[in-house]
């Protein structure tokens, strides 16, 4: 396995592999790898003659005061990680090297970063789909896999690569969970042991919530009071949004369906975690 530090080292990698007629595929990552990402790396090796995977923690997805420079990085540990996962190239740049000084153009999506994470965290979906798209076009892939956790963001790119022509495939992959339902993040490294418990309120909703649907409940007035109710009783926790929507277009719906997201941030302490699953569907 390689690592590339410097973007014109890895487009020219990515040249001569496109000329030798290979394959690249390309999980894009924030690093403090766990095994949500191993798993799209895995997936990575059987769809690419190339798996490259980046780590860069990009600043022009974090709001002001967001957790930029607390965000978990340990790139010895990651090496290790996507060396078993198979791993071709890291490409971990340096922020200076992705944003130099007098960068000053941006991809955005419109109406699908309006809601959600979108209204909590103005600036942050722009900010990712300018940064995948930079990494498209340094990396080159044929094929780029994300996870369904960021359900969002996997919409959002879904519809930039559309709405821009981009040839890259897009391969959504399932949320990877801890043993007693936490979706794995890097994030959870925030996490004291009592408030790891209590994070797993989230996945009580997303239980509670599938299992009232498959009983028959189709009213999301009714749903999401439960799932309000459920989180309601950890005091640590508190809603960021618990919302149904459409899961192709992200709007809200009255009456719940086969395919409606249920899309989860919840606050546990200073510690924000998202979660989401689609009714009807197991995972
Ligand atoms: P991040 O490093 O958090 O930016 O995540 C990099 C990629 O891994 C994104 O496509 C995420 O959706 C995906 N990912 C993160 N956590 C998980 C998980 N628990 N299961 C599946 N995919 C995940």
């Amino acid at each position: 396995m390689t690592i590339i530090e410097s973007v014109a080292e890895m487009q020219r990698f990515a040249r001569e592999a496109r000329t030798a007629g290979k394959t690249i595929a390309l999980v894009p990552t924030m690093g403090y790898l766990h095994e949500g990402h191993a798993s799209l790396m895995r997936e990575g090796r059987k769809r690419g003659d190339v798996l490259v995977a980046s780590i860069f923690v990009n600043p022009t997805q974090f709001g002001p005061s967001e957790d930029l420079d607390a965000y978990p990085r340990d790139l010895a540990r990651d090496t290790a990680v996507a060396s078993v996962a198979g791993v071709d190239v890291i490409f971990a740049p340096k922020a200076g090297d992705m944003y130099p000084t007098g960068f000053q153009t941006y991809v955005n999506a419109e109406e699908l970063t309006l809601p959600l994470c979108g209204a909590s965290r103005p600036g942050h979906f722009r900010g990712v789909t300018t940064v995948v798209t930079k990494l498209f076009n340094i990396v080159m892939p044929h094929v780029a896999l994300f996870g369904k956790k960021d359900f969002q963001q996997l919409a959002v790119i879904r519809r930039m690569v559309a709405d821009l022509n981009m040839d890259i495939e897009i391969i959504g992959m399932p949320i990877v969970r801890e043993d007693d339902g936490l979706a794995m993040s890097s994030r959870n490294a925030y996490l004291q042991p009592e408030e790891r418990q209590n994070a797993l309120c989230l996945y009580r909703a997303l239980v509670t919530a599938r299992g009232l649907f498959n009983g028959g409940e189709r009213s999301v007035k009714i749903l999401s009071e439960r799932v309000v109710r459920l989180i309601g009783e950890v005091p640590a926790a508190s809603i960021d949004y618990a919302e149904f929507r459409d899961m192709g277009t992200l709007e809200a719906v009255e009456t719940a369906d086969e395919g409606t997201l249920l899309a989860l941030a919840v606050r546990i302490g200073k510690t924000r975690l998202i979660d989401n699953c689609i009714l009807g569907e197991e995972n």
